[in-house]
């Protein structure tokens, strides 16, 4: 038997029992080889579930049989194996970067993974960018573990009732049906790991799912040596109260980095994907004061620099936060472990950690920045507004210097090409396209003639259609519809009409239907018999937001107008497979949010490979990706909140952009029936926009700007028991003991040769003068640092600093400032200090 084997609760023919390993490996959710193996097993479950590890769990013995005799079976199934080696062991992008020194993994710790519909424990962006991130590990060869919990119901399933009012519920995910197997100790027990909550131990099993050359780690508390209930704290996600939020954060946080301990895993850097695992920042530091015997902020200081925190949040109000007296019941027996006063603990998650304010919240969010050794946001707008968000932490910085930067999100191009696409894109850009560095990638598409990319289109948008139309068939099944309504299903939508895609989650941001603010409008241009369009909706609100749900029903209402049956349809539940289905068929991405607010996006991403064209708000990664040549924008790039007449502006424009240009240009057609513009518009879009919003592209990113640098620096500050690691906590408490001290005396300028000489005078109370540095400032951005001179006669610590800019600089726009410094520290990050000169 081998070893993935025991974990199926049935024996297989022994020449198919390798089947397992395909089967418990999610690599199938994105590389199709072995697709024709399921469908043999049994073509109505893999249609119905695409779960290879559910047809193993209920096909017949006879079919198994059957199979076992079929040598053509057996062959394509001893392939696939071979492939599955391959793929595992060949060559990578990680593997060929020199200089990794001792890389040891990425911790990437996410609330949420969406790998595939088959593994329901996402609910959705924030979930899916983690799957891509664990499958492009796989295909990059980068070494990464996530870390998540194991959802007994996950988020919400959704229906609409007749009404076309939605409906949640709450379907119970059985393990043994999931492609998940528990992780066992070294003696073959089930591995767990414990958390205390108040005044009881809560035991959490550990899960595994294998993603390719990545794994992902999951914990549950269903475990019945918990009280009932305990073990539905990992039932929900994004449900239950405040405190069921925390005790999730506390399971994800602490028993995640447990979980990682007792694998003895050589973590380097902790990827925190938001900031619900940020008490994994107070775990791992822990860890190593128990180690290494140092005291916790010493601990800290060493363990931080492997710390990445990625904020998603474009607005103060969407960051998690918790009632101090919560959090002081629920923190309070882990300030002893973990060798720190309680009040501490909340300090670290507090905007103004001197707060006098007793009841200000703490905001995991806060914790992360403090915690970690780098920052970023996930698109170059959300940069900039994260640097807004945080700014308050570093009292008297210049924005752009509030350290946090941005890595743009981008999807997993295999997971979301449509067959017909990777077809296409194999042939003109190789089969290795998306492992490697994506040099010249693109450059195949640009060859492709009009005609090529017209029919893929067209085959595209007709196996979307039929797609659909089954779908909604059997949604109509399931409301008891009559048989005639279900048979009309097979007549909905128009294979050759332009298809406008829209699916999201429903929530005011996202502005779900400012397409309907002229109901009448958009039914004129939907119902042009010349140039017909259509459009598919789809998305969930969350069971408590009213206004989500009102907006669906607002949309369901006219659907319901006799003029647009068949024009516009709903399609319940949307999950992976449903994006998936959608984004493959669409001609055109339509997205509408309320700008800063959608911080990055990667549905529109999700066309990209498959020649859809976007039409959005200059909002997240549209206000980088945007250019005439491959799509449609609306918006000004300034923020308007919510004024209604600004949205009504907008809404304007959204309809002036279809009527005018959109449709016009997709009907435009040359003697053969293609539109020349508008298929120069998707050959642009594939080429330029496919690559650059991969994940490929910034997993890359990720590697070189942040985890390579940061395994470097983590390494360095917990080298000889944490000498560095030691040196930089004492530096800090040196600052903060005497930057009440310092002082900056007269700046002074003189004509020098060809430039300006500036001298000033410093005091340094008894810093050292490594301790810091001096520099000159300007508006907006430039910054020179002095160098030191002579001590200053008679005083103590006092030196001239001094430094030549050149003539063209007005000296009067300078102001002298004192910040910390040291080669090995994040400043300001990690010592928010500065010193402005007094102007007066
Ligand atoms: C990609 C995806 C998302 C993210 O979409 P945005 O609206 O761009 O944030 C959400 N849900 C599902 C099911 C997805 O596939």
């Amino acid at each position: 038997m081998n070893a993935f084997q025991r974990y199926l609760t049935r024996t297989l023919p022994e020449p198919l029992s390798r089947l397992t390993e395909l089967a418990l490996d999610l690599r199938w959710s994105w590389s199709h080889a072995s697709d024709a193996l399921w469908e043999t097993l049994d073509p109505e479950l893999w249609a119905a579930t695409a779960n290879p590890w559910l047809i193993l769990e209920s096909v017949s013995r006879d079919r198994l049989n059957q199979l076992a005799d079929d040598a053509t079976f057996r062959d394509e199934l001893e392939r696939q194996l071979a492939e599955r080696e391959a793929s595992l062991n060949g060559p990578t992008w990680f593997g060929e970067i020199q200089d990794t020194g001792n890389f040891g993994t990425v911790a990437y710790f996410s609330m949420e993974f969406g790998l595939s519909e088959s593994l329901p424990i996402y609910s959705g962006g924030l979930g899916i960018l983690a799957g891509d991130m664990l499958k492009t590990a796989s295909d990059l060869g980068v070494p990464m573990v996530g870390v998540g919990l194991l959802y007994q119901q996950g988020y919400f399933r959704q229906a609409l009732n007749i009404d076309g009012e939605q409906l949640a519920y709450y379907p119970y995910n059985d393990p043994a049906m999931l492609p998940v197997m528990p992780l066992r100790n070294g003696d073959g027990g089930w591995l767990r790991v414990t958390v205390e909550l108040p005044g009881r131990p809560l035991q959490l099993r550990c899960w595994e799912a294998r993603v390719g050359r990545a794994r992902l780690l999951l914990l549950d508390a269903n475990d019945l040596v918990n009280g009932p209930r305990d073990r539905g704290i990992t039932g929900e996600l994004y449900g239950g109260d405040t405190e069921t939020r925390l005790t999730q954060e506390v399971i994800l946080g602490i028993g995640g980095w447990r979980m990682l301990e007792r694998l003895g895993l050589p973590v380097s850097v902790c990827h925190l994907n938001e900031g619900h695992a940020a008490l994994a920042v107070f775990e791992r530091a822990a860890s190593f004061r128990r180690q290494h015997g140092t005291d916790f902020e010493i601990a800290l200081r060493a363990t931080r620099a492997g710390n990445l925190f990625t904020t998603h949040t474009p607005v103060p109000a969407a960051f998690d936060r918790f009632p101090p007296a919560l959090v002081r019941l629920y923190l309070t027996p882990y300030a002893d472990q973990w060798g720190l006063p309680f009040e501490r603990i909340l300090q670290l998650g507090r905007i103004h950690p001197d707060t006098n304010d007793a009841d200000e919240d703490f905001v995991p969010a806060y914790l992360a920045l403090r915690g970690c050794g780098a920052a970023n946001g996930v698109s170059r707008l959300h940069g900039e507004v994260s640097r807004h968000l945080f700014a308050p932490m570093f009292p008297r910085r210049p924005l752009h210097e509030v350290p946090i930067g941005h890595v743009t999100n981008g999807v997993h191009t295999p997971s979301w090409d449509s067959r017909d696409a990777d077809q296409l894109w194999t042939q003109s850009c190789g089969k290795s396209r998306w492992i490697g560095d994506l040099t010249g990638i693109g450059g195949g598409i640009r060859g492709l003639d009009d005609a090529t990319l017209w029919e893929f289109r067209g085959r595209s948008r007709q196996s979307l259609i039929k797609a659909l139309r089954a779908r909604l068939a059997r949604q109509r099944a399931s409301l008891g519809a009559a048989v005639e309504r279900i048979d009309e299903c097979a007549l909905m939508l128009d294979p050759n009409a332009l298809t406008l895609g829209f699916a999201r989650r429903f929530t005011a941001y996202k502005r779900t239907n400012l397409l309907l603010t002229d109901p009448d409008r958009l039914s004129r241009l939907l119902t042009n018999t010349n140039r017909p369009v259509q459009l598919v909706l789809a998305g969930k609100a969350h069971p408590r937001d009213w206004n989500g749900q009102r907006m669906i029903k607002e949309w369901s209402e006219f659907i319901a107008r006799p003029e647009l049956r068949g024009r516009v349809v709903f399609v319940e539940d949307y999950d992976m497979a449903v994006a998936a289905t959608l984004v493959e068929g669409v001609d055109l991405w339509i997205n509408t949010p309320r700008r800063p607010w959608e911080a990055s996006g990667t549905s529109g991403m999700k066309v990209l490979v498959n020649g859809g064209l976007n039409l959005s708000e200059l909002d997240g990664w549209w206000a980088e990706a945007y250019a005439p040549e491959v799509g449609w924008a609306i918006g000004d790039r300034c923020e308007h909140d919510a004024d209604p007449a600004w949205d009504a502006s907008e809404a304007k424009n959204l309809y002036r952009l279809l009527e005018e240009e959109i449709v016009p240009l997709f009907y435009t057609r040359d003697q053969a029936g293609i539109p020349p513009p508008w298929v120069a518009r998707i050959r642009e879009s594939m080429a330029r926009l496919t690559p650059a919003y991969s994940s490929n592209r910034m997993l890359r990113e990720y590697v070189e700007h942040y985890y390579l640098p940061q395994s470097r620096a983590i390494a360095a500050r917990q080298a000889d028991n944490a000498r560095l690691g030691t040196e930089l906590e004492a530096w800090h408490r040196r600052l903060k003991a005497h930057w009440g001290g310092l002082r900056i005396g007269d700046l002074s300028w003189k004509q020098e040769g060809n430039g300006w000489r500036a001298d000033v005078q410093v005091y340094l109370d008894d810093l050292g003068p490594d301790d810091i540095a001096v520099e000159l400032y300007a508006e907006p951005n430039s910054c020179h640092r002095l160098q030191r001179m002579e001590p200053l006669a008679g005083a103590i610590h006092g030196y001239r600093y001094s430094t030549t800019l050149s003539a063209d600089c007005t000296p009067d726009d300078y102001t002298a400032r004192i910040v910390p410094t040291h080669p090995a520290a994040s400043v300001p990050l990690e010592a928010t200090e500065i010193l402005w000169q007094p102007r007066n």
